[in-house]
């Protein structure tokens, strides 16, 4: 929802998202469908359920899926130069998909009937240039950490609030980035 004014992002904050960014169609994308959901389920009484989907990754990604996570581990396994956005001072945090499926399949099954906004994703933040250092590592790769120009309307920071996924489904991520990264890396080392 653009680039935050509020850290961590909490449901009740409303984005801070240009209009006709490069981005904008993503960003406002995702809005438009929370309104277009709400209004469908207030008109034919669906039962509806908006998540807040933050940064997720894992095995079955696309290799040329063209996100951070993914990008760095092909990079690494083919020894070619890491290329970073801006400084690498950016945060996001990384959720592993397993965690995600098991928030989604709590939440659309639960007793209460809450239909949300609900963030799920995983509080862990980092700074991207440590999610570079931490796969060149674990994939033991020669690659070489580049930077170019930062990207238009790229978000500066990126942190769920999961205290309400927390309260209501009584669910948090299990799944550590080490972990999880070793994982998504076995599986693109089978499909490279
Ligand atoms: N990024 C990067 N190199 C890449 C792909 C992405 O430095 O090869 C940066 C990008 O500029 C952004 C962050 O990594 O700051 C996350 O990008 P991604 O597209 O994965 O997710 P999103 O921006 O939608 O959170």
């Amino acid at each position: 929802y653009g680039d935050p004014l509020k850290h961590p992002q909490k449901e009740n904050y409303l984005g801070n998202v240009s209009t006709t960014g490069p981005r904008a169609c993503y960003d406002e994308g995702k809005r438009g469908s929370e309104t277009v959901f709400f209004d469908y389920g207030r008109k034919y009484k669906t039962n509806i359920r908006v998540a807040r989907i933050f940064n997720t990754y894992g095995p079955n990604m696309q290799l040329n899926d063209g996100r951070v996570i993914s990008n760095f581990i092909v990079q690494c396994l083919k020894n070619k130069p890491m290329i970073i956005y801006g400084n690498g001072y950016q945060t996001r945090s990384f959720c592993y998909v397993s965690d995600l499926i098991d928030a989604i399949v709590k939440f659309t099954n639960n007793d209460l009937m809450f239909k949300g906004p609900i963030n799920l994703g995983n509080p862990d933040e980092y700074k991207i240039v440590e999610i570079a250092r931490i796969i060149k590592k674990i994939t033991n790769s020669k690659s070489k950490i580049i930077f170019k120009k930062k990207l238009i309307d790229d978000p500066l920071r990126r942190k769920p609030d999961i205290n309400l996924a927390k309260k209501i489904l009584k669910w948090k991520p299990q799944t550590s980035i080490e972990t999880g990264l070793n994982l998504t890396i076995s599986y693109f080392r089978k499909m490279l």
